[in-house]
C-alpha cells in the first residue's frame, strides 16, 4: 500500500477543509540556547505543509515535541519560542496554548478562525506521549484528538517512534502524511529501490556498529562504498594495518571482514582510504601529520597517534568517486569536522556532493550539521534529510511505526 498524501485529505474527509480542525505533527525539536533558537531548519522544514493547510482554510494545531522533559512540564522544554519563530516565517499571528490537552489547549483551538494556526504546549509533557504502556499511549492520543476533526502526520523526524502522537493518534482519526515526510519516504525510498546508476554510498562517522544495520541494508545494492571517518580504521585494522590509538572496534573485525568478503564476490568496489590525517591527542589544537594508510604510525606519534581525519589523497579519490556518480548518499562526517584541523576531508567531501548531476543525498543528524557548519547550503544538494534515526532506519530496511500507520509497506 501507498503512503497516504495530504492532497487526499478533502476526499477522505468528504468535505474541503475550510474551517476543519487539522491537527498536525510537526518535529519542531530545534536547538535552543538561553531560550534563543540556533537552527530554525526544522521550523523551515514544516513551513510547506502549514501553508498548504493555511491556503485552504483549514483551523491548523501544531503539535511537536522538543527535547527530552520527563513526561511533566519543564519551562526549559517550552514550545513558546518555537511559536514565536514560526510566527515570524508564516507572516501571520500563530496562537500559543500553555498547556498540550488541557484547558488552554482546548481554548486555543475553539478560538482560531479558517486559516488561523495555534501551537499546543510540548507534547513530551505528558508521559502518556512516550509511554511503553499502549492504554496510557492511546488515552493521551484520544485528548489529542478531542483537538481535531482529522490529523497530517509531518514529522518525519519521529516516525521510527511508536508514540501517542505519531502512531495511536494517525490510528483514532482520518490521517495522512504531510508533505515532508512525502519528499523524504520519496527520497529515501529511491535510494533503496532502483537508484539511477552508477551509485554510491560514502558512510563516515564514529562507529561502524552504528551503521551496521545500514551497511547491511545498502551494500548489495550500490556500486561502490566509500569509508571515511572514525569507522575507517575498523576496516584497515581488518585489512591488517596499524591504527595507532584511532577509533577501532575490535569487535566488529570479523563482520567487516566479511563485508570485504562478500563485496569482492559480488563485484562491488569498497574504496577505503589509502592516507589519513593522524593526530598527538584529540584536541583542536593537537599537533597532526598526513600518513599512509599501512604506515599510520610511522609518524612522530608512533602507536600514540589518531586518526581524526582522511588524508588529502583519499579526499580527491573520493571526490572524484562521488562526481562519477549519479546518485549519492552520504551519512557520517569523515572527519572530527567540529575542529577545523579536522574538516578538510568532509568540507571535500560535501563539496562533491554538490556537484553531483543526478541525486544527491545527506542524511544524519551530524552530518546535516556538518555541511551547514562548513557554509553549505542546503540548496546545493538534492536533499538534507531531517530525520537522523529515522532515516537510518529506513536506509536499514527497518518498519516505521509511524510510516506504517499512514499506509506506507517497504
Ligand atoms: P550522523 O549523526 O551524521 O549519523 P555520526 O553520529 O555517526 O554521524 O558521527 C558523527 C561524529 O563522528 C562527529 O561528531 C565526528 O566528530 C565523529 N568522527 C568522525 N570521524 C572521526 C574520527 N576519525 N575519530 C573520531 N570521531 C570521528
Ligand atoms: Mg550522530
Amino acid at each position: 500500500m501507498a503512503l497516504r498524501t495530504l492532497d487526499t485529505l478533502p476526499s477522505r474527509l468528504g468535505r474541503s477543509l475550510a474551517g476543519t480542525r487539522i491537527v498536525v505533527r510537526c518535529d519542531l525539536n530545534v536547538p535552543l540556547r538561553d531560550g534563543v533558537i540556533t537552527d530554525d531548519g526544522r521550523v523551515r522544514a514544516s513551513l510547506p505543509t502549514l501553508n498548504a493547510l493555511i491556503n485552504q482554510g483549514a483551523r491548523v494545531v501544531v503539535c511537536s515535541h522538543l527535547g527530552r522533559p520527563a513526561g511533566a512540564p519543564d519551562p526549559q522544554y517550552s514550545l513558546e519560542p518555537v511559536a514565536q519563530r514560526l510566527s515570524e516565517l508564516l507572516g501571520q499571528p500563530v496562537a500559543f496554548a500553555r498547556d498540550t490537552v488541557g484547558e488552554s489547549a482546548r481554548d486555543a483551538v475553539a478560538a482560531l478562525a479558517d486559516g488561523d494556526v495555534a501551537v499546543i504546549e510540548n507534547l513530551r509533557f505528558e508521559a502518556g506521549e512516550t509511554s511503553k504502556d499502549d492504554a496510557v499511549r492511546q488515552q493521551f492520543a484520544r485528548s489529542l484528538a478531542g483537538l481535531g476533526d482529522a490529523l497530517v502526520s509531518d514529522g518525519f523526524g519521529v516516525v521510527h517512534r511508536k508514540q501517542a502522537s505519531v502512531y495511536d493518534l494517525a490510528e483514532l482519526v482520518p490521517s495522512v502524511a504531510g508533505l515532508l515526510i512525502e519528499k523524504e519516504v520519496e527520497v529515501l525510498d529511491r535510494l533503496t529501490e532502483k537508484p539511477e546508476r552508477p551509485y554510491a554510498v560514502v558512510l563516515g562517522g564514529s562507529k561502524v556498529s552504528d551503521k551496521l544495520g545500514v551497511i547491511e541494508h545498502l551494500l548489495p545494492r550500490v556500486d561502490t562504498l566509500l569509508v571515511g571517518g572514525g569507522m575507517m580504521f575498523t576496516f584497515l585494522a581488518a585489512q591488517g594495518h596499524k591504527v595507532g590509538k584511532s577509533l577501532l572496534e575490535a569487535d566488529q573485525l570479523d563482520t567487516v571482514r566479511g563485508y570485504l568478503a562478500q563485496a569482492r564476490e559480488k563485484g562491488i568496489r569498497i574504496v577505503l582510504p589509502v592516507d589519513a590525517v593522524m593526530a598527538a591527542s584529540f584536541s583542536a589544537d593537537a599537533d597532526h601529520v598526513v600518513a599512509a594508510a599501512d604506515a599510520l604510525e610511522d609518524t612522530p606519534f608512533g602507536a600514540d597517534g589518531m586518526g581524526l581525519d582522511i588524508g588529502p589523497r583519499t579526499a580527491e579519490q573520493f571526490a572524484e568517486a562521488i562526481r562519477a556518480s549519479t546518485t549519492v548518499f552520504w551519512n557520517g562526517p569523515m572527519g572530527v569536522f567540529e575542529m577545523p584541523a579536522f574538516a578538510a576531508g568532509t568540507k571535500t567531501v560535501a563539496q562533491a556532493l554538490t556537484e553531483v548531476s543526478g541525486l544527491s543525498v545527506v542524511g544524519g543528524g551530524d552530518s546535516a550539521a556538518a555541511v551547514r557548519q562548513l557554509g553549505f547550503a542546503d540548496e546545493a544538494f538534492g536533499h538534507i534529510s531531517t530525520g537522523g534515526g529515522a532515516s537510518l532506519e529506513f536506509l536499514e530496511g527497518k518498519k516505521l511505526p509511524g510510516l506504517e500507520v499512514l499506509g506506507w509497506e517497504q
